[in-house]
């Protein structure tokens, strides 16, 4: 029995697993697929929105420093040496181009011979450049060469960050140079930053900053050394972590970069991955529910057609057992019946001889009477058991002449026993007018062997069982009372359902009721239950019968 249950355990198991499986693993692909796809899509946002700030930056930056070039050769262009070499016309210029609002940005404005010497200088630090010989500076060099030089970003005197721009005339004879303030990069930037652990700075070529890193950070990591490398375009790339979106400008002299920590943006993706976790989730409970629901349905039918199936086979074991029991009853009682007969001829024989005595002959007369008298009643004994047996063996043939009340006897004599070991007491009440009908008693006998052992069941201990008989015009009845607990209403909707039982499993198989009501139905009867006034249950089995 243990084993049973563990073994439909076992299954619902199995079963509830593999339907949970069967609609879960599905549901966390999908899901799995569809949080990478918008994890990627969210990433490509990243990208495009971080490309997007880095041109346009850099064009923004690209176009300053171009403007700042652009109005140093309009000065060349328009104005001749002997006019710019005229400091109070220097200074007007200068002035001039602070009232255009560029106040701010040009710090000095400078004019050198191609020797070297200063020619003019309008600015704050006319005393330390004012014996100052660029001869030999690399810069002044580079610009005599190239005509252009733009330097790179430095602090200078006034600890200000800023840049110079340098450019000579078409020919070469003089130079313009210009201090200008480069603070304009830091709000540019500044407003670049994506994210809280974003980064925005320019670098030069060496990798050192131009601008500050608005994260404060001092030196580059390996990722920012490795984008040092000349490439066109903006270039993305990204270590996991962080996507860094850069992009030469100036000439390819300065490195915009942009950096970008990926889980700073990926806010919507976030939520997006936790309502699909929400939704797997409910998903899940849902799936174990029905799961578990299916497989205890589908394995309580399994259980429930397997004990029907134990039950039909006792119960064929049972009709085996008893087929040939009768017809090895049949066979003894055949076998003895012919003896009993010799010996019941023989003992009437002496009996008749006995008689023809004369009285006085035979010393022990009335012992030799009596003991051929208990022969014969012995022999009369042993008859009514083959008789019995033959009775009992004509379970396997099918109509004759039965005589109800007898069958209740021969029915009760199988169950003597097991009513006095309890000490259930038979109370009998026959209709001694009960004709005889043309039936098949042996499924009769089935049928109340069926109903006096559910009562014997039902009574207990010390209890008692009414059978009477009567008749009707049209009907014999028998009825089998009790005075057990009776049946409860609940119980008494199902009672004749087959394998209905309320009895310990090995006990009751509950298809002796509907093998009853099968057979009352097929003999043209019927069988009824109540449950009586004073207590216990009361069934009538009805049969029909013609006069
Ligand atoms: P089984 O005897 O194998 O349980 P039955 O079909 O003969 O199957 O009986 C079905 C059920 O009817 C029994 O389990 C019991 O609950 C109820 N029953 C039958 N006879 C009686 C009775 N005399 N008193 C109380 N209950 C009964």
């Amino acid at each position: 029995m243990r084993e049973m249950t563990q073994k439909y355990l076992r299954l619902k198991k199995l079963l509830a697993t593999a339907f949970f499986a069967c609609g879960i693993i599905p549901i966390i692909i999908i899901a799995s697929a569809s949080i990478y796809n918008f994890k990627q899509l969210s990433i490509n946002d990243i990208e495009i929105t971080a490309r997007q700030v880095v041109e346009h930056r850099n064009d923004v930056i690209s176009t300053f420093l171009q403007g700042q070039i652009n109005f140093l050769s309009t000065l060349i262009e328009l104005y001749p040496l002997e006019h710019l070499q005229s400091i109070e016309n220097l200074e007007k210029l200068f002035l001039a181009i602070s009232k255009e609002g560029k106040e701010g940005e040009f710090v000095d404005l400078q004019l050198i011979d191609n020797t070297g010497k200063q020619l003019a200088y309008v600015g704050p630090y006319h005393e330390k450049v004012k014996d100052k010989n660029y001869k030999e500076v690399p810069w002044f060099n580079e610009v005599l060469v190239r005509g252009i030089y733009v330097s790179d970003v430095f602090t200078g005197y006034r600890n200000y960050p800023h840049f110079v721009i340098a450019l000579t005339n078409p020919v070469k004879t003089y130079v313009v140079r210009a201090t200008i303030n480069s603070a304009i990069f830091n709000s540019l930037l500044l407003t670049a930053q994506i994210g809280p652990n974003g980064d925005a700075f320019i670098l030069n070529s060496n990798g050192e900053f131009q601008t500050p890193s608005l994260q404060k950070a001092t030196a580059l990591n390996a990722m920012e050394i490795s984008r040092l490398k000349h490439h066109s375009g903006t270039d993305i790339v990204t270590d996991g972590d962080f996507l860094y979106a850069s992009k030469w400008l100036n000439g390819n002299t300065w490195l915009l970069v942009l950096k970008t920590r990926i889980t700073d943006s990926l806010g919507g993706y976030y939520k997006y991955r936790d309502r699909i976790y929400f939704i797997v989730a409910a998903t899940a409970a849902v799936f174990l529910f029905i799961s578990i629901f299916i497989s205890n349905f589908i394995v309580s039918r399994v259980e429930k057609a397997e004990q029907e199936q134990t039950a039909l086979d006792q119960q064929m074991a049972h009709i085996e057992k008893m087929a040939n029991i009768g017809r090895l009853a049949a066979g003894i009682a055949h076998e003895i019946n012919n003896p009993l007969q010799l010996i019941q001829m023989q003992a009437g024989w002496i009996e008749e001889l006995l008689q023809e005595e004369q009285a006085g002959s035979i010393t022990h007369m009335e012992e030799y009477q009596k003991s051929v008298g208990k022969i014969k009643h012995h022999v009369n004994r042993a008859g009514t058991i083959t008789h019995r047996l033959l009775g009992f063996s004509r379970k396997i043939s099918t109509e004759y002449d039965v005589q109800i009340n007898e069958l209740i006897r021969e029915t009760l004599s199988f169950l003597e026993s097991e009513a006095s070991s309890n000490s259930i007491a038979f109370n009998l009440q026959f209709d001694d007018d009960l004709p005889t009908i043309r039936t098949d008693g042996a499924q009769v006998q089935q049928a109340l062997l069926n109903l006096i052992e559910n009562s014997l069941d039902a009574v207990g201990s010390g209890g008692q069982i009414d059978i009477s008989t009567v008749r009707t015009p049209t009907e014999i009845h028998v009825r089998i009372g009790d005075n057990g607990p009776g049946i409860k209403p609940e119980v008494l909707k199902k009672i004749w359902d087959p394998f209905f039982t309320t009895k310990d499993p090995g006990k009751g198989t509950g298809l002796g009721l509907s093998i009853c009501s099968d057979i009352a139905h097929k003999l043209g009867g019927a069988i009824t239950v109540e449950n009586k006034a004073e207590g216990g249950a009361l069934f009538t089995f009805k049969l029909p019968w013609k006069k």
